[in-house]
């Protein structure tokens, strides 16, 4: 702890630190009796995350989080109790580390390691949670070699293909460098020590030649009054090894490039150095860079030069600022430096700052002209428009945000998403419409018997979903159409003494030809649908003589067909007293399961039981109401766009029914009433209060029965609330 108080005093308030002791006190505690596979107390883990962070100069929330980042998954301590404790930004930080240490990597191809890497960003939501997990792998890397070797195995490969790259998007090397040789160390050992005796071997030549070089440019920069400070640059294992694969290189190719690095106190002293270095030594042509002046898209600054040494060997020759130099190691991480004087708040802005660094890094592009992709990544990896979920087998999905399970089953197959029933989302039941999170697992549980809903439109979000729903919405329209104008023919034919079958071979296609349909179907669905009128139809095809011939229809240019030509004759069977009309004919049958074709009136909202009649509404099929319902008065003047009906329904539907409920007003009676109706086996779709007078309310509920027999009894059990004094269905 005293070591890393001792970098906070760097730049932490006193009351700032004595927080971070707290914390630390509180993981100290949480972590009591655990020990690490060292063999060392835990709390030394997330300590040393906490000391990486520090040495980072990272913000106060992210160090605490550093500090108690292990203490959700590894204790029985929530969340809850470390925001109440620490505040609700640390909670935040912890939980989302939290996340991150339960997502389960599986090793497969490059694109899904780039999901998965846009799905742990997903769900971190702060790029400071990011950096401590970086912290803490970078930790157990550096301690790596306890674990038993597959853990090891497994969690190197993991660190390279996830963690590394991750840790470059951001920009932050030096984590990187340091992640990819303690994993390469880790995957491959034998690689390792044979490429790092090499280096040991070739590194004694090589210090010698920069030791030279190092006093031939000290000399010189002295001269001048420049103070600066040198690093050779080490070219690391794991990229040396890169190299050698990728390019088939022999070591000493790879590895035989001098470099060395120039750290001065300002920008003007890069430009003087750079000056007096070509002076001293040879320049190779077109090697110079300027990356001071047209700084690179994540922001890195050097001036870049490769010298020709008195010893025959090029040098390549980095010169900046100390500043730069903590940009090109730390990357976004640098722009968290604490700025005195900005208080606590200043964490809660670091969403805003990274915004502010994108924007910066924008500008800089837009100056430099340079289309590079880094940055188009780091943004749609900072702030995704995506989700990032998981299939069973563990492949990660891409949908757009706020997609639901039905997005996810039409993403996965069109026939997955036509036949989806329900779906477990993290091993749980979800309804269909449950929006998908970064992380989850979605299974799709399909049945044969399932098929689109049209109240899905009304959660997807993918066009996908969107088309293929209407699409299928659309066909099984024409198909319940046909049906229905089928059954609704042959009922007709039926009062005429003959069926389909039984028709006269010529009838069915002379009228079609009159019609200029090209099928039955097609005249079947425009029956259903109800721009074609199933007694004339009828009447047509068993030979009453009704129809004009084709000739005496084109000399009118009438293309209307046969509504047109009868809209004023009205046949005798269809006028006078319609009791008398029903009890003669068969009425035609509804199920319940027609689809749109067959839709009911909302001013009576019928239900089996009740006596209907249906409208024959042009191209909407038949609407049904209840026989009492003021909207059939039209019924005398139009008589033939009206059918007789009778019930049927098929198990299982309910149908929505109006109930207007008077009540004196007390507490709680609207709960009453409803837990009646639930224990009745119904629901409820709407509730709207009226209030008659201070002690006086009228309760409208719209729910869903299965008959009037279901009706009644529920009404029933309502009267019996105290406070309920008239219950009335809604007619029209
Ligand atoms: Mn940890």
């Amino acid at each position: 702890m005293e070591q890393l108080a001792s970098r906070l005093q760097s730049y932490l308030t006193p009351a700032e630190i004595y927080e971070v002791q707290r914390a630390y006190q509180f993981g100290v505690k949480a972590h009591e009796g655990q020990l690490r596979l060292t063999g060392d107390p835990y709390i030394g883990h997330p300590l040393a995350v906490a000391i990486i962070l520090a040495d980072m100069k990272m913000d106060v929330p992210s160090v605490i989080a550093s500090l108690l980042h292990d203490v959700v998954e590894d204790t029985d301590i929530p969340v809850s109790v470390i925001a109440s404790e620490f505040g609700e930004e640390v909670g935040m930080l912890v939980d989302g580390v939290t996340k991150l240490t339960q997502v389960h990597f599986e090793t497969k191809e490059d694109a899904q390691a780039a999901n998965y890497r846009k799905m742990l960003m997903a769900i971190s939501g702060d790029i400071r949670v990011v950096m401590v997990k970086l912290a803490d792998r970078l930790h157990n890397m550096r301690t790596v070699q306890y674990l038993p070797r597959e853990k090891r195995r497994r969690i190197a490969r993991e660190t390279l293909e996830i963690y590394a790259p991750i840790a470059n998007r951001l920009g932050m090397h030096k984590f990187r460098l340091e992640l990819e040789d303690l994993g390469f160390a880790t995957l491959y050992p034998m690689r390792y020590r044979v490429l790092d005796e090499a280096v040991r071997k070739a590194r004694g030549n090589r210090d010698n030649f920069l030791e030279k070089i190092d006093a031939l440019t000290r000399d010189g920069l002295k001269d001048e009054g420049i103070e600066f400070r040198l690093v050779a640059r080490e070219k690391h294992l794991y990229s040396l090894y890169k190299k050698m694969v990728t390019n088939r290189l022999p070591f000493s190719m790879v590895y035989d490039v001098y470099a060395l690095r120039l750290i001065v106190k300002s920008v003007d002293l890069c430009y003087r150095t750079l000056g007096i270095v070509h002076n001293m030594f040879k320049p190779i042509p077109g090697k110079f860079k300027d990356y001071i002046a047209v700084p690179k898209a994540n922001g890195y600054q050097s001036l870049h030069t490769s010298l020709m040494s008195p010893f025959g060997v090029p040098v390549e020759v980095q010169i900046r600022t100390e500043e730069m130099d903590q940009v090109a190691n730390d990357g976004i991480a640098s722009h968290w430096l604490y700025k005195s004087g900005e208080g606590s708040t200043q964490g809660a802005r670091a969403h805003q700052r990274v915004r502010d660094w994108l924007n910066e890094l924008l500008d800089l592009q837009t100056l430099a002209g340079d289309s590079s992709e880094f940055l188009e990544n780091v943004k749609v990896d900072l702030f995704p428009d995506e989700v990032y979920v998981y299939s069973p087998k563990g492949d990660i999905m891409e949908l757009p945000a706020g997609s639901t399970v039905v997005d996810f089953a039409y993403a996965v197959h069109s026939d997955v998403g036509n036949h989806c029933a329900a779906a477990r989302v993290d091993r749980q039941l979800a309804p269909l419409s449950t929006p998908l999170n970064n992380g989850s697992t979605v299974e799709i549980i399909t049945t044969e018997a399932a098929a689109p809903n049209p109240r899905w439109l009304n959660f997807v979000v993918t066009s996908k979903a969107r088309t293929s729903i209407r699409h299928y919405l659309k066909s099984l329209d024409s198909e319940n159409a046909r049906l229905l104008g089928k059954r609704m023919l042959e009922r007709e034919l039926q009062n005429h003494g003959s069926d389909l079958e039984s028709l006269s071979p010529q009838a069915m296609p002379n009228l079609l030809k009159d019609l200029q349909m090209d099928s039955v179907d097609i005249l079947l669905e425009s029956i259903g649908l109800g721009q074609q009128l199933a007694p004339i139809i009828a009447k047509n095809l068993t030979g009453i003589s009704v129809v004009p011939t084709s000739r005496e229809r084109e000399k009118k240019g009438a293309r209307q067909g046969l509504l047109h030509t009868f809209s004023k004759v009205t046949p005798n069977w269809l006028l006078g007293d319609q009791d008398a009309a029903s009890s003669s004919r068969t009425p035609l049958v509804i199920r319940g399961t027609e689809g749109v074709v067959v839709s009911y009136a909302r001013c009576c909202r019928p239900i089996p039981g009740d006596q209907i009649r249906g409208f024959l509404s042009t191209g909407k099929g038949v609407v049904v109401h209840v026989f009492s319902c003021p909207n059939t008065r039209s019924f005398k003047k139009n008589p033939d766009r009206w059918l007789d009906l009778s019930w049927d329904p098929t198990d299982g539907l309910n149908f929505p029914v109006d109930i207007r409920i008077e009540v004196v007003n007390q507490k709680g009676i609207l709960a009453v009433m409803a837990t009646a109706i639930a224990d009745m086996g119904s629901n409820i779709d709407n509730v709207s209060i009226d209030n008659l007078d201070g002690h006086n309310s009228v309760t409208n509920i719209t729910l869903d029965v299965r008959d009037r027999v279901h009706l009644a009894r529920i009404i029933k059990k309502l009267r019996n609330i105290r406070g309920v004094n008239r219950i009335t269905r809604k007619r029209g």
